[in-house]
């Protein structure tokens, strides 16, 4: 009888629960190769040149701020780091860690305008613009530094940060607080950026008229007593940033910023000597092109065809940063 219960018993684990357990195992095992479907955030992103607000998904907006910021052919390392912190960028946004100064977005999170917000092409755009020969390799290229960095943002004390970049930084980047006044920001520090005077444009001199730059001037500051013959000798510069950018500058008797006299002529960088030069003409030559802050494109750029990692090259702009995934930031912040 005993030996009945036992058979009975053994019978029971091979035709019934056997079975199961495999049949569970096996479920198990297809859940876990099968990945699941994750899903990307959605923006509302406002193209300035439509007039438009055109929903879209997060990682493909990001293919087009890759292709408008940074030229196709800088090394991968380097559009990584340009798509993390464009990701950074616009996920601070969306969830409103930081604002602009004026809604011109009509509702959208975030605008195509560099000047505002941050560049942006279609997909279409950029290839006609690379040519038949190179359009397929550059936007396949684009596509892997934003899906190899997927979800990676920037973080600093737990915190989104506001990851702001530039083109060019003439050498060095600057400190915010010297660039935009009163604004002290810990991961915005002066640091090296080597290599950037191999680029395109590093040193630019432009030819302006004594007349028009005095006009200019005297509209915006109707105290300036100035004749364009004097204007050269009128102008001194009273103190550069330690990365040798026009903090302040006296013309005539009046004090502006390096950064007003930068908008009001529309120079690349405040990095800037002038000069007179011959039959009413002034000579303005800068170094570098934008505001100086955070990341240096073509620094970045540098870094990675000397073997720096994408994260590498956000912890040497970005100083104390570290990188995490959207996802986890969520979760730890609930
Ligand atoms: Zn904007």
């Amino acid at each position: 009888m005993k030996r009945f219960v036992r058979y009975v018993l053994l019978m029971t684990i091979i035709v019934v629960i056997l079975p199961l357990i495999i049949v569970k195992g096996c479920s198990t095992v297809i859940e876990d190769i099968v990945p699941e479907e994750k899903e990307d955030l959605t923006l509302k992103v406002y193209i300035k040149d439509a007039d438009e607000v055109q929903e879209m998904s997060l990682e493909e907006y990001l293919k087009g701020v890759v292709a408008a910021e940074m030229p196709a052919d800088f090394e991968l390392e380097a559009l990584k780091a340009q798509a993390v912190a464009a990701r950074t960028y616009v996920y601070g946004r969306m969830k409103k860690f930081y604002s602009p100064k004026e809604d011109t977005h009509k509702g959208a999170d975030i605008c195509t305008d560099p000047g505002h917000c941050q560049a942006w092409t279609k997909k279409g755009d950029a290839m006609a613009k690379w040519g038949n020969l190179r359009a397929f390799d550059n936007w396949s290229k684009i596509e892997r530094a934003v899906r190899e960095t997927e979800g990676v943002i920037i973080l600093y004390d737990k915190k989104v940060v506001n990851p702001v970049f530039h083109a060019n930084s003439g050498g060095m980047t600057e400190n915010s607080e010297d660039v935009w006044e009163g604004v002290e920001v810990p991961y915005l520090k002066s640091v090296k950026s080597e290599g950037e005077d191999k680029s395109e444009g590093y040193k630019v001199s432009a030819v302006f008229k004594e007349e028009d730059i005095t006009k200019k001037l005297k509209d915006q500051y109707p105290d300036m007593d100035l004749e364009p013959e004097d204007l050269v000798d009128e102008i001194e510069i009273l103190e550069r940033t330690k990365a040798g950018r026009v903090k302040e500058i006296k013309i005539e008797d009046v004090v502006i910023k390096g950064t007003e006299l930068r908008s009001l002529l529309g120079l690349r960088s405040t990095n800037f000597n002038i000069e007179k030069g011959e039959n009413g003409e002034v000579v303005i030559t800068t170094i570098g092109y934008g505001h100086g802050v955070g990341m240096s494109q073509w620094g970045a750029n540098n870094l990675a065809k000397n073997g720096g990692t994408y994260e590498e090259i956000l912890k040497h702009y970005y100083t104390g940063i570290y990188l995490d995934t959207i996802e986890n930031f969520e979760a730890s912040s609930q």
